[in-house]
């Protein structure tokens, strides 16, 4: 490669180690941008130098992929943000300034230990914090884990969870590129009824709220898609019903959430107008993220 890529390079470097000393962990590129860059970066037999790789050490994405997060403000920013520092330093509250993946594994331990809920910790057999990856640009937050959750100790493994996985592989992803998790973290109890469910009440998720919250600090995702009437209400203290706010984006921690039906809404409802809406919802997500949308993605649940 020639000493005037090399000297661009040198230049990209230093500016993105400014950038990052100044706070700023992504930055915004064209695609036509990455498309040039791409074009020029150095083969096999040319590698790049070192302190490439000590910027980041994922390649950049070749589709507007979920992971990494973007920029806080990412949703007002064009699509293709390049990671800069994919283990961004995180402040916990309070403690240290940890790595994402530490600061993670802190609240987990805290998660697991938790025993605010007296009646929530004497019954279940898991705390159920959530599941996917830290860098997730795209967050789905549930009520709180049901039998099989709690069984598992795993969000959504029951079939509302694996109509949620399917939701997720028709936007082009994967549970492993998402963030899934519910308001509340133990499964709610039902004294007298081993096998049965009820919504947490307004004390438990009050009681719950900081973990998710520090859940969306720490992993910064660009979306929050907020699953039925609950998790709305819960977020977002309004008592309009999931019908009026469904589709239409709001705000939460500075994130742009979108409110839907619960994929149990849906499995109880099997209409396929239902289904429309709640996927109308997901093209929304996916157009905010800056996610390709196909013709034939456009189209589904649509009346023959
Ligand atoms: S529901 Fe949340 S706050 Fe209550 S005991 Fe479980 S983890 Fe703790």
């Amino acid at each position: 490669m020639s000493d005037a890529y090399h000297q661009l390079l040198s230049a990209t470097i230093r500016h993105l180690t400014e950038l990052r000393a100044q706070g700023v962990h992504y930055v915004p590129v064209s695609p036509v941008t990455l498309n040039a860059l791409n074009g020029a970066a150095p083969t096999a037999t040319h590698p790049a130098p070192q302190r490439t790789a000590s910027l980041s050490s994922q390649p950049a994405p070749q589709k507007p992929a979920l992971a990494p997060p973007p920029h806080p403000h990412a949703a007002s920013l064009p699509p293709t943000p390049i990671l800069v520092s994919e283990t961004k330093p995180v402040r916990t509250k309070p403690g240290p300034v940890l790595e994402k993946s530490a600061a993670y594994a802190a609240l987990r331990q805290r998660a697991l230990a938790c025993g605010r809920c007296t009646h929530l910790a004497a019954s279940r057999k898991n705390v159920v914090l959530g599941a996917g990856n830290l860098n997730a640009r795209l967050m789905f937050i549930g009520e709180a884990p049901g039998a099989h959750d709690d069984e598992r100790g795993e969000p959504f493994a029951d079939k509302p969870g694996q109509l949620l996985t399917k939701i997720i592989q028709t936007m082009g992803l994967t549970r492993d590129t998402v963030y899934i998790t519910c308001i509340v973290k133990c499964r709610p109890d039902t004294p007298g009824e081993p096998d049965g469910s009820r919504k947490p009440t307004a004390a438990e998720i009050q009681t719950c709220l900081p973990f998710l919250q520090e859940q969306i600090d720490l992993i910064q995702p660009g979306v929050l898609v907020a699953l039925g009437a609950t998790a709305t209400e819960g977020l977002l203290g309004k008592t309009a019903g999931i019908t009026r706010l469904r589709g239409q984006w709001q705000s939460y921690r500075g994130i742009p959430l979108m409110p839907t039906y619960h994929p149990a809404y849906l499995l109880h409802n099997e209409v396929l107008s239902h289904k429309r809406l709640v996927w109308e919802d997901m093209l929304q997500v996916m157009t905010r993220l800056g996610m390709p949308v196909t013709e034939k993605q456009r189209g589904y649940f649509l009346k023959a």
